[in-house]
């Protein structure tokens, strides 16, 4: 039988009409129904995070800290389990779901250690005999909106330094993937964390989105999610001076010059572009590349492409899982046709697959369209699926102009043996997330994450920055 997972409102499992989770490797599956939240569920977990909010705020912040780490224990015992399900619910591979729950564990366990620094400041004064220091302070009630495509990681890196800092939450997930964040809450739960701090309500984001920002006893809202979102709700939020933070769309280069080691280079390309379907919002979708290796790094590209193994991420040796539904599958055909069009024939890919089992699932083939200029809505538009755009560029600075031409700001990568080349493009590129000689995915949760330009607002997430977005500075002058 489809086990229910009901909403979580000060403390109690709440239940109401449902609607389903279904596994985009095959349809036929039902991961679980989920309890279709209402305004009204939000005005309740907004009510109760504000009874919630001066007990928890109240409590030392080193015990706040030690409940954290007891979800990261509770995660740790259902780890195989919840990778399994959050594969099952998103389509990424096994591998890739049991690195991000381990991701979501450390999350966990570095914020929970940050419940006894907590870093205030202590300075001089100028005048004798009076010392002044500013103290960390919660900032209230927090909305935490999160998309589906890191289920675990996300609604992790904003409710863990949230609730250390002593606020109280109300987290709304994204509805094609529910659960992964829904294991989270019952771990908050079963760690003993006080009714009414987290509370868990899934459902509609139009409904629930405006019910959030409407919400009187909201201070914050943290979103992660596409820019039209982001937008309407930074419009909305601005009417009441919420306080906001805002991660969206990319669309990464990474730029290959002729000095690149090679190999690592292709490596490093298809890792970025493909992994995780194309779905990372750190992705690479664009590929600039240097005159003199243009046609030798498509063709291996190319070949290196035709190897990887499309299916279900619950199988051994698979490297790609679905789309994570048919909308996106839609979005990211609609783009193939778009990039027919505009650069003719992919090199590769280019098909939804079919037959078999592929025809219960979101399956597509990875793709890259080749000699792909800045103008081209390929090179241009977010797609957040297994296409990329390869272009030419005569040198590295044309390589860097291509690369900011972007109202984009999110991840960029350079590949490069040249040390001088690695640094100007640190300084000169216009993203927030970049990496030499990597991947442009794949980042940690110990340092600043986030966007720049169009991509992102408000302050950063995860390391230490984190803390900024949830706390507030109470400065204190006080003469002995
Ligand atoms: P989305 O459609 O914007 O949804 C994100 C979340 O917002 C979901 O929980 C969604 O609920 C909710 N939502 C929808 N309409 C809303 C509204 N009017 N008010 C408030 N919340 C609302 O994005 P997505 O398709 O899930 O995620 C893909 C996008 O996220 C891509 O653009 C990707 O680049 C971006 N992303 C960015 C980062 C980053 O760190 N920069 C990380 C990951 C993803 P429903 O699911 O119920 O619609």
């Amino acid at each position: 039988m489809t086990e229910t997972f009901r909403n979580y409102i000060d403390g109690e499992w709440v239940s109401g009409p449902t609607f389903e989770n279904r596994n985009p490797a095959n349809t036929d599956e039902v991961v679980g129904l989920f309890v279709k939240g209402s305004a009204s569920d939000i005005q309740s977990a907004a009510g109760a995070a504000a009874r919630a909010l001066s007990a928890w705020s109240a409590m030392p912040a080193p015990a706040r800290g030690n409940l954290l780490f007891k979800v990261a224990e509770i995660l740790e015992r259902g780890f195989d389990q919840i990778a399994a399900e959050m594969t099952r619910e998103e389509g990424k591979t096994l591998p890739e779901s049991k690195g991000e729950v381990r991701r979501s564990i450390n999350i966990f366990r570095y914020f929970g250690g940050e419940g006894s620094r907590l870093p205030g400041l202590l300075v001089p004064s100028e005048r004798e005999r009076v010392h002044m220091f500013a103290i960390r302070k919660s900032i209230g009630v927090i909305g935490l909106v999160t998309p589906w495509n890191f289920p675990s990681a996300i609604p992790s890196w904003k409710m863990a330094p949230a609730l250390v800092c002593g606020n109280t939450i109300i987290v709304k997930p994204a509805s094609v993937a529910p659960l992964s964040a829904w294991r989270i809450v019952e771990a908050c739960h079963q760690a003993g964390i006080p009714k009414g701090v987290v509370n868990f309500v899934a459902g509609s984001g139009g409904e629930l989105g405006r019910a959030l920002v409407e919400a009187p006893p909201l201070k914050a809202i943290s979103f992660t999610g596409s820019c039209d979102v982001g937008r309407w709700l930074h419009t909305e939020a601005s009417k009441r001076s919420l306080r906001i933070q805002l991660e969206m769309g990319g669309k990464n280069p990474t730029i290959v010059l002729a000095d690149a080691d090679f190999n690592s280079a292709v490596e490093n390309t298809v890792n970025a572009a493909f992994f995780s379907t194309g779905q990372k919002c750190t992705a690479t979708s664009r590929v600039i590349v240097e005159e003199p290796i243009y046609d030798k790094f498509v063709a291996a590209l190319v070949e290196r492409t035709k190897k990887l193994k499309v299916g279900n991420g619950m199988e051994p040796g698979i490297d790609i899982g679905p789309a994570v539904d048919e909308g996106q599958l839609e979005t990211n055909l609609k783009y193939i046709d778009i990039g027919r069009k505009e650069a003719g024939a992919p090199r590769v890919g280019g098909n939804r697959l079919t037959g078999k089992d592929f025809d219960k699932g979101y399956f597509i083939e990875p793709t890259i369209f080749a000699d792909v200029t800045p103008a081209m809505t390929i090179a241009r538009e977010e797609i957040f699926g297994p296409v990329l755009a390869v272009m030419r560029a005569k040198n590295f600075d044309d390589a860097m102009q291509i690369a900011n031409d972007i109202p984009f700001g999110l991840s960029a990568s350079i590949q490069t043996s040249n040390i001088s080349r690695a640094f100007e493009f640190v300084n000169r590129m216009e993203a927030g997330l970049l990496t030499v000689n990597l991947p442009s995915a794949g980042v940690e949760y110990q340092l600043p994450f986030g966007g720049t330009k169009d991509s992102s607002f408000g302050s950063k997430e995860q390391g230490p920055a984190a803390l900024e977005f949830y706390s507030d500075y109470k400065t204190v002058y006080l003469k002995y």
